[in-house]
């Protein structure tokens, strides 16, 4: 049978996930983080995140048995997918079969593994918090800017992403706010209710959709690590006792014009990066 998908070529009907999960026997394992999606209207609001995908390459990372994987090739994107877990590869040939030169899967540890694309590519990704977490301070930090991707669209725990799109003065505002914000846009783009998970893991979970922009000059990514490391490593204390173990902060504090009794979570991200620019 022939069934014409929007924006891509699938030449087979697909059976329902859950079907192809109890065919291969993909008991979700713990472990590795598995907590399944189902609900395709759902995975099409998610797929539509990064925007028109038609033609577009996406690198996904953790396909699992691929629900989000077909949201994906549904919109016509070329995906490069890495999954750690060698039982999800035959249902992903599957559907690599069924979308014809749209789907690539790599085994192995995405941490690890190096996946080949050239830029531009988005990343889509639905991961367990630990993974999800260094890929995501992976591809933000680091002095080579713009990237090669040009947007993230990643699955966290609710608190994590609003770690994530914090503003000044919040208890979410730290390392990871000012890592996601000083030389890029992060929203909040979709709540997902932990029902939707099979199984449903303990918390909520939130889409965060990244962007990257320009870079404000004359900064290291690497000083401004530093310097939020110190401020945020003691987040209570006054900034003239967080930061003094790192030379010139002080001083660059003064010349700035920023009071060195404020705490670190009240500083906005433009003033990290101008004393950051001072130590770089
Ligand atoms: N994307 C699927 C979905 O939305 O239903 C599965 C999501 S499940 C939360 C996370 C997936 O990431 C699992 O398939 C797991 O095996 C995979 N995974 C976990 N750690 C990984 C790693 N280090 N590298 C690649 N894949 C990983």
């Amino acid at each position: 049978m022939c069934v014409a998908a929007t924006g891509s070529a699938q030449l087979t009907a697909l059976p329902p996930l859950r079907e192809v999960i109890a065919r291969h026997g993909l008991s979700a394992s713990k472990a590795l983080g598995q907590n399944f999606l189902f609900d395709e209207q759902l995975l099409d609001k998610i797929a539509a995140i990064p925007g028109e995908l038609d033609g577009a390459q996406v690198l996904e990372i953790g396909p699992g048995p691929g629900g989000l994987t077909r949201a994906l090739l549904r919109a016509g994107a070329r995906v490069t997918a890495i999954e750690r877990d060698a039982r999800c590869l035959p249902a992903l040939a599957e559907l690599a079969e069924a979308f014809p030169d749209q789907l690539l899967v790599i085994e192995g540890d995405a941490l690890k593994v190096a996946h080949g694309i050239d830029g531009p590519f988005h990343i889509v990704a639905n991961l367990p918090y630990n993974v999800g977490t260094a890929l995501f301070v992976g591809w933000l930090g680091g002095e080579s800017w713009p990237p090669q991707w040009s947007s993230l669209t990643l699955m966290f725990q609710q608190e994590v992403a609003q770690r994530i799109v914090a503003a000044p003065g919040s208890s979410a505002y730290g390392r990871l706010a000012v890592l996601a914000q000083w030389r890029s846009a992060a929203r909040l783009a979709l709540k997902v209710h932990r029902s939707a998970f099979t199984p449903p893991p303990k918390v909520m979970s939130a889409v965060v959709h990244v962007i990257p922009q320009t870079m404000p000059e004359g900064v290291s990514a690497r000083m401004l690590e530093r310097l939020t490391e110190a401020a945020f490593g003691q987040r209570r204390k006054m900034l003239r006792q967080s930061v003094k173990g790192l030379p010139g902060a002080l001083a660059a504090l003064g010349k700035l014009g920023i009071d060195e009794t404020r705490r670190a979570e009240t500083l906005g991200v433009g003033e990290f990066v101008a004393v950051a620019r001072e130590l770089s």
